[in-house]
């Protein structure tokens, strides 16, 4: 129970109730008074003694406070000045005197009037003085405290309260300027005793103090968490923007996955896998489209698209693929012999070893498609890479993967496009490569030919190994002549060689026709081509060895007959007839009308040249005019030609008594030698015996016979060597209509490969020596006294 002195008078005073403080003593301050009864008493308490009552209202919402809506404990107080505000409020300032306790009120005059009695301190004994000192220092250490941490108490007020010299008005200063509820205050109020007074700011203070520390803590973690949310979206936004930034990352991640799958799922040799998945990390790291992106891309995409274990299983039933060969084409029983011999080889060795077969020939002899019968009949793929004008090592090998378009060779492209390991490759042309300062192609393509490396071929593209172990290679070549001589012995050779026109005609009825038919949407009994027609086409409309123009021609009858048949409106029914009459009609005039010798001439000789294209006859001209013994050779004759009539002259000229020549005669004459057909460069020594013939005629004036062709080289003392392509050679002269082939006796051995037919419609007459031939070939006497000159030595003598 409190102590207090009640003093025994009562005071009797206006009332001010205030909703929002509590007003402790020895204080100066303005209050706010906006209602009229509050108005009322501040006036009237000026008027009279200015002392007011002020007491707090325990509920600040009571508009008109009663007795009980106030606290009993309130300040007795002096109203210094009053002011109207414009709002019709009042602002008073008033000094607080001391605790008062309300006694009684009334409502008088508009305003309460309140009946109060003063509440003095009790004042402290000497013993309590240190205690007190202590409490009051205490007070002040946490009310420093307590400023600095709330942070919203003018600083003034701790400096004010260490001024204080009375403990009294200190507690009070502090109590006044504690930010805490109503309730506290008051109770600080009624705490009338000193020191209890000072402990219960010490309480207060000291919870304060610790809700302002746990405050400060909730604040601080609160500050952290929101830091580190903050954080967290940070670096969650900035991951977002590197994500964007790698742009497509969900597409470009998509890919390399599947790339990554795929590589996995081609069970590639470790070393070639571990560089596959290399570049694909490296591309991982990679912007999407940067060039350097690009070429790993294109890189990982050869790769993956590559037949490294696809292989398709072999047929090597011999039976099996004789059928198809024979099914395919037509003659070439050489060839196809060796071809089941190979396949019999391999079906027992069941390894491709040995040399790279090569199918020499000239064009459109059926090189390639028989070639591609074979990849038929053993159920591989076939595919052509054509060599012809390669100068480039890297055509074979490819480009190092440098740059952007960088390529593999042409080995691997052809892979990608059959997709099996084990195709048929045609090397077309093989004959054709050249090479220059970019590198030698014929020594890569030696590599891939090679049975010892090519298990371990390496693309510089691709860098990484590769097995083509299991191809089948076969090359082909016009003639053996130009193909480097490393190549050559690594390479079978099988000979293609010019049809006849028996053989042509066959090809045209069993293959050419009923393809070309095909082709055009006809039906196979809509055309037939008479035999004499086909010939013709053979002779005059062609010029070839093989049959490809003749397939050409026929095509174009083929398109002729499909016009007629739909302009007729009669598709399927109608069958058209090609008699010989009517090639004019269908192909126009005949293109080919070669100048036949129809006549016995002098200087005029017949010879046989075997070229790319098969074998042709050559007419070779002489003529003599008054001079000083010079040659002139035209005709553009290669150096070996050229150096052959030359051998020719003086063969002749070495044995002019012996032929009846007058020596002197010789210095007087010039020779001219021509070979017509001026554009078409020629050459080889097999012209030699034609030469020297045609030289020998146009001297002596003995004609030669029209129905004679010859071919040989010749020696200087009259020897006859033997010659290449007799087969060739034969057929052309069979062609042209000749009766009788002089050929060098050392060729007898070729004689086999000249079809009977052809055989028995010639005579193959084989010589030793040039007298031989002189004696077949020219007439015996001559036509005219021949040197000195003769106006023209074309003078055909009737025969
Ligand atoms: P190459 O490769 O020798 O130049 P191809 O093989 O391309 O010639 O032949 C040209 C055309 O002639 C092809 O359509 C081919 O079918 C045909 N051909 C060639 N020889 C024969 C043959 N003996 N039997 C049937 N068709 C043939």
């Amino acid at each position: 129970m409190e102590k207090m002195t009640v003093s025994p008078s009562l005071l009797r005073c206006p009332v001010l109730p205030v909703r929002d403080r509590v007003l402790f003593p020895n204080l100066h301050v303005p209050l706010v008074v906006g209602r009229a009864r509050s108005i009322k008493a501040v006036e009237a308490a000026l008027k009279g003694d200015r002392q007011i009552f002020v007491a707090a209202q325990r509920n600040m919402k009571v508009e008109e406070p009663g007795r009980s809506d106030l606290f009993e404990f309130g300040t007795l107080a002096e109203v210094l000045q009053i002011i109207n505000m414009p709002d019709g409020t009042v602002r008073v300032r008033v000094l607080s005197r001391s605790r008062a306790k309300l006694v009684d009120m009334t409502f008088l005059d508009g305003y309460l009037w309140g009946d109060v009695q003063l509440v003095e301190t009790p004042s402290t004994s000497d013993e309590d003085a240190t205690h007190l000192e202590a409490m009051r220092r205490m007070v002040l250490r946490k009310f420093d405290e307590y400023v600095r941490k709330i942070g919203r108490v003018p600083l003034e007020a701790p400096a004010a309260a260490h001024q204080t010299p009375s403990v009294d008005k200190m507690a009070d200063l502090v109590s006044d300027a504690l930010l805490i509820s109503i309730e506290e205050k008051q109770d600080l109020m009624e705490t009338v005793e000193i020191p209890k007074r000072l402990s219960r700011l010490v309480e207060i203070l000291d919870s304060e103090i610790e809700i302002l520390n746990i405050e400060r803590k909730i604040q601080t973690r609160v500050h952290r968490q929101i830091e580190k949310n903050q954080k967290e979206y940070y670096l969650n936004e900035q991951m977002r923007a590197i994500q964007k930034e790698l742009k497509q990352k969900d597409d470009h991640g998509k890919e390399l996955d599947d790339m990554r799958t795929k590589i996995k799922d081609l069970k590639l040799s470790a070393s070639t896998e571990e560089t596959a998945l290399k570049e694909l990390s490296r591309l991982e790291k990679m912007a999407p489209f940067s060039p350097e992106a690009t070429v790993i891309r294109g890189y990982l995409e050869w790769i993956v698209s590559l037949p490294w274990n696809t292989l398709s299983t072999d047929d090597v039933d011999v039976k099996h693929a004789r059928q198809i060969l024979t099914e395919d084409h037509f003659g070439l029983d050489k060839p196809k012999e060796r071809l089941l011999e190979y396949l019999a080889v391999l079906r027992l060795t069941k390894e491709i070893k040995g040399p790279v077969l090569c199918f020499v020939g000239p064009p459109g002899v059926g090189k390639t498609s028989v070639a591609k019968s074979l990849a038929r009949a053993m159920g591989r793929q076939f595919v052509r890479i054509s060599l012809g004008g390669i100068h480039d090592e890297s055509d074979i090998r490819g480009h190092r993967r440098t740059y952007i378009g960088s390529m593999p060779g042409r080995l691997i492209q052809a892979l990608r496009k059959v997709k099996t390991r084990n195709p048929v490759i045609l090397l077309d042309e093989i004959d054709k490569m050249s090479s220059d300062w970019r590198g030698d192609p014929a020594a890569a393509l030696l590599e891939v030919l090679d049975p010892e490396q090519h298990k371990n071929f390496v693309d510089h593209y691709l860098d990484v190994e590769f097995d083509l172990s299991q191809i089948i290679f076969i090359a082909t070549a016009n003639s053996l002549y130009s193909i480097p001589h490393t190549l050559q012995d690594r390479l079978e050779v099988i000979r293609f060689s010019a049809y006849t026109t028996d053989e042509k005609v066959a090809i045209a009825n069993q293959f050419l026709i009923p393809k070309a038919l095909k082709e055009h949407g006809l039906a196979a009994s809509s055309l037939k081509v008479e035999e004499e027609a086909l010939r013709k086409i053979v002779h005059s409309y062609t010029h070839e060895a093989g049959v490809r123009d003749l397939g050409r021609k026929i095509a174009q009858i083929c398109r002729k007959v499909a016009v007629a048949l739909v302009q007729n409106g009669t598709e399927t029914s109608k069958k058209v007839v090609v008699a010989l009459k009517d090639l004019n009609g269908f192909l126009g005039a005949p293109e080919y009308l070669r100048e036949k010798i129809t006549v016995n001439s002098v200087g005029i000789s017949t010879g046989l040249a075997w070229t790319d294209h098969g074998g042709e006859t050559l007419t070779i001209e002489v003529t003599t005019m008054p001079g000083q013994g010079k040659v002139i050779l035209t005709g553009k004759l290669g150096n070996v030609m050229q150096e052959s009539a030359q051998a020719a002259l003086s063969l002749v000229k070495s044995r002019g008594e012996k032929l009846g020549l007058r020596q002197k005669s010789f210095n007087k004459t010039d020779l001219h030698v021509h070979i017509p057909e001026g554009a078409v460069p020629k050459d080889g020594p097999s012209a030699g015996t034609a030469m020297a013939t045609a030289v020998l005629s146009a001297l002596s004036g003995r004609a030669v016979r029209k129905d004679v062709a010859m071919t040989g080289e010749v020696t200087l003392r009259g020897r006859v060597l033997p010659i290449g392509g007799l087969k060739e050679k034969v057929l052309a002269a069979y062609r042209e209509g000749i009766k009788e082939v002089l050929y060098p006796r050392g060729n007898e051995k070729d004689l086999p490969d000249i079809p009977e037919n052809v055989q028995k419609a010639l005579k193959l007459i084989p010589v030793d020596t040039i007298d031989d031939v002189f004696a077949r070939a020219l007439q015996s006497s001559s036509v005219k006294a021949i040197l000195p000159h003769r106006k023209s030595t074309h003078i055909a003598e009737a025969n």
